[in-house]
């Protein structure tokens, strides 16, 4: 149930391919596959094994089986948190691995998997390795007569569903805090990029975690995400993906109230005042939406600008795009601009560009696929203006490097534009006013605001969204309690 890889730059290694349930790597009972596509080269790289229903469910009963046996009770805290350390350690040594896996089926450029997304998942799993042994309930004098105190108590056997984005930084964004408070877990990679995840799943018994902590499967959607979402005997669901996906399993976790975290989609704003250092804008905007090919949830994808500088920001934007989007094979250790992940999001992504084109935006540059030496999911990094709030291209999430710019008058008018929208997940406004930064964070509808940066994220600070971006919220200290509830015990004092 292996297979050996070789990938574009001359890494090696061993590829599980069936579903990881008890810590074991076993076949799925329905015999379907999932392909992982070469987003670059347009080839197949493999097949995996797509879990179903009954698959899901064997999951689900080993995580159970697990979460009630004194085996996993005996791992105390401080336990937890030497299992996590292990898992970070198999991740820094295998980084390249990890890396070379996330560029060769994500299309992401090296770099920035190694760094930003097997980095990042070193760092979460280390952070929450630490507050393993921190998480403490509280006592509570209520008097002579009793006292109380409280337990976080573990929710039990928690499900998680990761898009294809930052397959490693997922992973460990998911696992760490669920595991840090105790919980067992089944968790369903996405099936744009199976290959990632599956990778973990080898580190899991090598760490030392006992059979059915945590389970690992890849499955499509519909029907393994499905079958997790709405299982009876799983207490939560955190899931990470589309707006729409949210929206239904949302509905799905409603059959058994299940606790739940959504981290949903974006379209979020950057504001750009005419005192802003106008350099640092254009280079931050141009990180905030063309970074891994705007496949980035928090991406700013409305950029509004005040008017008497709307011409001289989109000059310096452009030049700046030139300087740092390098268009090309994501192993060449000069590209940042690799291909979309997969045809389907290709597709969908020209699909954005021809309705800007239709619905009457300008296109101030890009807006065309530009396949390398004919192959490849590329699409140019591309600016509309002329943008009206009706358009799709102003509206929707497109999940590609695509930006409108949008000319206002005044800070009040600037923040009608920016909550004009379903979505609140990040956004960012370019000022030297200090006062006026700061009326912008309190008055924007967005879980995350920058002052003079984009997504200049931090693994210590919460992420998440407001109105259709999401609920609850990852990283950081507060991710701890979305995994564990509140147990109050009373003590009577009075016998
Ligand atoms: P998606 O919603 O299509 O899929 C996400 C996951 O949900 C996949 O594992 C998929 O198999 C599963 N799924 C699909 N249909 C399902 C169903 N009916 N029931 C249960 N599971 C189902 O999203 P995607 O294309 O993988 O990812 C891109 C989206 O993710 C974008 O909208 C992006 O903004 C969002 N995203 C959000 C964050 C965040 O932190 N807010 C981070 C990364 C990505």
């Amino acid at each position: 149930m292996d297979v050996e890889l070789i990938a574009p730059n001359g890494v090696k290694w061993t590829q599980p391919l069936g579903l990881f349930i008890d810590n074991e790597f076993v076949g799925s009972t329905g015999g379907k596959t999932i392909t992982a596509v070469c987003p670059t080269s347009e080839e197949k790289i493999c097949s995996v094994h797509a879990a179903t229903a009954e698959d899901v469910d064997k999951a689900v009963k080993a995580a159970r089986t697990a979460f009630k046996s004194p085996s996993w009770k005996k791992h105390g805290a401080k336990e937890r948190g030497v299992l996590l350390n292990k898992l970070a350690d198999l991740a820094e040594k295998n980084a390249e691995v990890l890396a070379s896996l996330e560029t060769w089926n994500n299309g992401k450029p090296y770099s920035l998997a190694r760094y930003g997304d097997v980095g990042v998942s070193i760092d979460v799993l280390r952070y929450y390795a630490g507050w393993a042994d921190k998480i403490h309930g509280q006592f509570i004098d209520c008097g002579p007569d009793k006292i109380a105190y409280t337990i976080k108590s573990p929710l039990g056997v928690v499900g998680q569903i990761i898009p294809w984005n930052f397959n490693n930084a997922s992973v460990a964004v998911k696992l760490g805090p669920a595991i840090a408070c105790g919980n067992t877990v089944v968790l369903k990679a996405s099936e744009m990029c199976p290959l990632t995840a599956l990778y973990w799943a080898k580190f899991v018994k090598e760490a030392g975690f006992p059979p059915g902590v945590i389970n690992i499967i890849n499955g499509y959607g519909p029907e393994a995400g499905a079958a997790l979402a709405s299982h009876l005997d799983v207490d939560k669901i955190s899931f990470t993906g589309s707006t729409r996906t949210g929206k239904e399993i949302l509905k799905l976790a409603s059959l058994n109230m299940k606790n739940v975290t959504l981290e949903t989609g974006g379209k979020s704003p950057a504001i750009i005042f005419e005192d802003a250092d106008l350099d640092n804008a254009a280079l931050w905007t141009n990180i905030g939406i063309m970074t891994n090919s705007g496949q980035v949830c928090s991406a700013t994808s409305r950029i509004l600008v005040h008017e008497s500088i709307h011409d001289k920001f989109l000059e310096k934007f452009k030049a700046q795009g030139e300087k740092i989007s390098v268009i090309g094979d994501p192993f060449e250790q000069t590209t940042t601009h690799g291909p979309q992940v997969s045809k389907v999001q290709y597709e969908r992504v020209l699909s954005y560009l021809d309705s800007g084109k239709s619905e009457g935006a300008k296109l101030f540059m890009g807006g065309k696929a530009v396949p390398q030496g004919g192959k490849g999911f590329y699409v140019e990094p591309t600016v509309f203006t002329d943008v009206k709030s009706h358009m799709k291209i102003f509206r929707e999430e497109i999940f590609g490097p695509c930006v409108v710019v949008v000319p206002f008058k005044t800070e009040e008018e600037a923040l009608e534009i920016a909550n004009d929208t379903n979505y609140g997940l990040n956004s960012a406004v370019f000022t030297s006013n200090i006062a006026r930064a700061h009326r912008i964070a309190a008055g924007i509808d967005a879980g995350n605001v920058y002052i003079n940066s984009v997504n200049n994220m931090d693994i210590r600070v919460p992420f998440g969204g407001t109105k259709q971006s999401g609920i609850g919220s990852e990283l950081g200290e507060p991710c701890l309690a979305t995994y564990t509830y509140n147990k109050s015990v009373f003590v009577n004092l009075a016998i």
